[in-house]
């Protein structure tokens, strides 16, 4: 049986889907088994949820980036808290530290990404990480968590291949999407060779990161048909082979059947 593939980062409520969200989501059904939309501000995160009623093969993961976090309340913290209590809402993230844009204040991103990752740890929620140019202070905090937090992606991963194996062997997952099929990718090339492919999750994190041959346009799930195979060349796997492992890994990653 030919399984889809299963997005595990998206942002449907983002406003570049306003004209057309449902027609673009319609679509998607002869290609993807299920999508992860993932919440970025706290407006995004209630646009998840709205997403995730309304399509059953859509699910929501509620958490609040660092380039958001700093107007965040304990009154938003504990709307994430209570929010993970639904039944379709199967992680906390997107969540972390953003050192590339850096508009929000260190000390403020790292405290809300700590107390994000305590309500996770609280609730046995998987995590989804963002991290960009915040290599060893992201890998410092989480590795406090490794004896609480037992799954975590690190989303979009940019890092070096050492990096990636040593979250790989805590027992996270490296989130891998369009950048793959870039010229410029010799780096993430690497870390897709040496990760095992049951610790890769496939990723859109669309509208943004369009793989090749559609870089530049506004992404969407169905894109994820040339990461794959691109993924597949650089592990000389069968293209349907990782389509159904990573899809395997993501519905044991997210607990979802
Ligand atoms: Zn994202």
């Amino acid at each position: 049986m030919e399984t889809g593939i299963f997005d595990t980062h998206a942002h449907y409520d983002d406003k570049q889907f306003d004209e057309d969200r449902e027609q673009v989501i319609d679509g998607l059904k002869d290609i993807i088994c299920n999508v992860v939309n993932v919440g970025a501000s706290l407006e995004g995160c209630k646009r998840s949820v709205e997403l995730a009623k309304k399509h059953s093969f859509i699910y929501a993961a509620v958490g609040v980036h660092p380039s958001d976090c700093g107007e965040m309340t304990k009154e938003d913290l504990d709307w994430i808290e209570n929010t993970l209590t639904l039944e379709k809402v199967v992680a906390v993230g997107e969540i972390g530290l953003d050192y590339y844009w850096d508009d929000v204040p260190r000390d403020i991103q790292k405290k809300w990404f700590v107390s994000q990752l305590e309500v996770a740890a609280k609730h046995n929620m998987p995590v989804i990480i963002h991290s960009r140019d915040a290599a060893a202070d992201t890998f410092e905090i989480i590795r406090e968590y490794k004896e609480r937090i037992n799954k975590m992606v690190i989303h979009c991963f940019s890092y070096e291949k050492d990096m990636a194996k040593q979250y790989v062997d805590m027992g996270y997952y490296i989130g891998i999407g369009g950048v793959l099929t870039f010229k410029n990718a010799r780096k993430l090339c690497e870390v897709a060779r040496i990760v095992p492919i049951e610790r890769i999750l496939l990723e859109t994190d669309c509208p943004y990161l369009a793989p090749e041959p559609n870089r530049g346009t506004r992404n969407n799930s169905s894109n994820l048909v040339y990461v794959a195979k691109k993924l597949a060349e650089i592990k000389e796997m069968d293209v349907q082979d990782v389509i159904s492992i990573t899809a395997t890994n993501a519905r044991q990653f997210y607990n979802v059947v």
